[in-house]
């Protein structure tokens, strides 16, 4: 692992997150979110020609005209999400795991759902070489949710929705969070952060403009 490669990597986000201080209310994330960034290492979840790319505050293109999320953004949304250590959490989309490993490094247990069976696989052999007993992955539309296993701390959705899926919110514990891109293109989307009050009231803050891949919608999806 490249040790000055990754201080300037997390130099870099502290930085950036001052500079988002106004948007985040905040200018500093949890020094635990921070400690996650710092242990996981990202080289293992890009594709091998892009290693070299790994530890640059970017997306990175992972095949299947997907994205391995930006450092940054991944940061903001994990810090968001307020975990506890016995927290359960929920993830939709996948992807390469990244994020997958960051939450499992936090949280108790991450359940997650990716949509397209290759990157589903080649994540769960991934994650599961990697040592992370705590994740369950499944293939499916996450937009549904993962009723078998809810309600849930926490839930995090890593590609750009029209609105919060109804199945997501309704999975969502009293006082839980979820952080979700929120809007109709891939250029206009609101990464937000949703709260649900212990009297089941649900909250919106807009965090930060985002440009995630699409939620779709799954082929045998129920038509929500
Ligand atoms: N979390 C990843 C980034 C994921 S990119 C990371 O750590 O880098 C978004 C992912 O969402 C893609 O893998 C895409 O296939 C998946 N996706 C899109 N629509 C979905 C849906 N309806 N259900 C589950 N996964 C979905």
């Amino acid at each position: 692992m490249n040790q000055a490669a990754i201080d300037a990597l997390i130099a870099e986000l502290e930085a950036d997150v001052r500079v988002a201080e106004r948007q985040l209310g905040k200018s500093t994330l949890d020094p635990r979110v921070m400690a996650a960034l710092r242990k996981v290492p990202r080289a293992e979840f890009v594709p091998p020609a892009r290693r070299a790319e790994a530890h640059v505050n970017a997306p990175l293109p992972i095949g299947f005209g997907q994205t391995i999320s930006q450092p940054f953004i991944v940061a903001v949304m994990t810090d968001a999400l307020e975990l506890a250590p016995g927290d359960r959490v929920l993830e939709i989309g996948t992807g390469c795991g990244y994020q997958t490993a960051i939450l499992a490094e936090l949280a108790a247990e991450v359940s997650s759902v990716e949509i397209l069976a290759e990157l589903a696989t080649a994540a769960q052999a991934r994650l599961r070489d990697m040592g992370y007993a705590n994740v369950r992955l499944r293939t499916g539309d996450g937009r549904e949710g993962w009723p078998e296993e809810a309600p849930f701390d926490a839930v995090i959705v890593t590609a750009g929705a029209r609105e919060i899926p109804e199945p997501l919110l309704a999975q969502l514990k009293p006082g839980g969070r979820m952080v979700i891109p929120v809007g109709n293109t891939m250029v206009g989307q609101s990464l937000t952060r949703v709260t649900k009050g212990e009297d089941g009231k649900v909250e919106k803050r807009a965090l930060l403009p985002v440009a995630f891949v699409p939620l779709v919608r799954g082929r045998n999806s129920r038509g929500r």
